[in-house]
């Protein structure tokens, strides 16, 4: 499984099981967690972990956050599910809140990211047929290279990654794909049937790619002039990770749809949204989209406590303070094992130098000292801590990422020497 890290028999046993019973869909880290606080993991023999993957981002606000648990027992005590067979008395403050949130009029609710996006994509056609008038079944959206939106077919339909396509056609049509960061390019694909330009405002799953800073302005000025729709994909850029609530913001841009998820569950539960103004979901009438748990009361108290949490400001400002800090440091490590550093905020993607070995190979050096950090297509590190970390922690984590680079660097030779594989 790994050369830097000997499982005890309890959490073998929990990995065997695991890999007995469970479909093989994630290559996990080595190590079985029981636990969370804040910006820690506990496994089943009792040893800590640095949290520097936060559940892709699901886990912002630190993990078993006590005021979103205790909003959420309170609720469940209460009443958790009711579908939207009914009015429930938490879904009225949680989409008034988000959509303030936002600046937007109305808050569409679904539970997980992809189902925020394929909503986004149903409300784009329905737009372009219904208010743009684009001709029965011709209307096409166009995305990034590179993106990553979830793993529905419809979402994969539209991925440039094998793994995420092969074997699942026919994929659905309707797609547009051109180069991340390349405004000519969206230009050049657009025509008269175009409904929306869906981006990440922020790349993550393709290694925290940051557009040049007139990237999304540019998106923005083309939507307008050619009366489509800017669809931004905020579930893992937004909610404070970048310093802002939205990564939009920071370049002055407001999407006509912003997709949340992730961390709008508190690290509680499942929760998502399309948020966006009621020319575009004005449109949906009852039975024309839905969801069993969509907006469902124990969702709704705890994103109305995600809302209230970020209109303090301070998890934004944590990750602006602590991600300059975080960015300094790691800039320390270029040309000490580390090539690239991208990203802002508490969110980095950190290169490895390849002769040093994977970035997964990295991760379980870590993970060996304590810190969970997760690889992403081959060479990098996604960093991406809870936002309620301490400069102290920070600190920790990336000395023991320069560490293992060290290790790493100083096993080199031997392993070329000693080893066949
Ligand atoms: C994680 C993610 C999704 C999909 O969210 P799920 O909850 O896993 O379906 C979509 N878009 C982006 C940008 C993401 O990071």
């Amino acid at each position: 499984m790994t050369d830097h890290r000997v499982l005890s028999p309890a959490q073998l046993l929990a990995v065997e099981q695991i890999e007995t019973y469970g479909s093989h869909n994630y290559h996990p880290l080595p190590v079985v967690v029981e636990s969370g606080s804040g910006a820690w993991l506990t496994d089943v023999d009792g040893n800590r972990y640095l949290d520097f993957l936060s559940a892709y981002s699901a886990v912002n606000f630190g993990h078993s956050n006590p005021e979103l648990v205790k909003v959420a027992v309170d609720q469940l005590a209460k009443v958790a599910i009711t579908s939207r067979a009914v009015y429930s008395a938490t879904y009225g403050p949680f989409i008034e809140a988000l959509a303030r949130l936002c600046g937007k009029d109305m808050v569409l609710p679904m539970n997980t990211g992809v189902e925020a996006v394929e909503s986004s994509l149903k409300l784009a056609r329905k737009w372009g047929y219904e208010v743009k008038g684009v001709p029965e079944d011709l209307a096409n959206i166009i995305v990034m290279e590179g993106n990553f939106h979830g793993r529905t077919i419809s979402v994969i339909s539209f991925s440039s990654d094998d793994d995420a396509t092969t074997s699942y056609g026919p994929f659905t049509p309707g797609f547009v794909k051109v180069p991340y960061g390349d405004l000519a390019a969206i230009e050049a694909a657009m025509d008269a049937n175009t409904v929306a330009i869906l981006v990440e405002p922020i790349q993550g799953e393709a290694g925290v790619i940051t557009p040049p800073p007139e990237y999304l302005p540019g998106i923005r000025e083309l939507a307008d002039r050619h009366r489509v729709l800017m669809i931004a994909d905020e579930i893992q850029s937004g909610l404070g990770r970048t310093g802002s609530t939205f990564y939009c913001e920071q370049v002055g841009v407001v999407p006509d749809l912003y997709l949340l998820g992730k961390a709008l569950g508190g690290g509680v539960v499942p929760v998502s949204a399309v948020v966006g103004n009621a020319d575009i979901l004005g449109l949906l009438k009852p039975g024309q989209h839905g969801s069993t748990f969509g907006g469902n009361p124990l969702a709704a108290a705890v994103g109305l406590a995600v809302v209230r949490l970020l209109e303090t400001g301070e998890m934004q400002r944590r990750s602006r303070e602590l991600g300059a800090h975080l960015h300094r440091r790691l800039a320390g490590l270029i040309g000490r094992g580390v090539t690239e550093v991208r990203g802002i905020g508490l969110w980095a993607g950190v290169d490895v130098d390849p002769s040093l070995g994977s970035a997964r190979s990295i991760c379980e050096r870590m993970l060996a000292r304590g810190v969970i950090a997760k690889d992403t297509h081959g060479a990098t590190i996604r960093m991406a801590p809870p936002l309620v970390i301490t400069v102290e922690e920070l600190d920790q984590a990336v000395d023991v990422l320069a560490e293992c680079l060290a290790e790493a660097a100083s096993e080199r030779p031997l392993a070329s020497v000693t080893t066949a594989v």
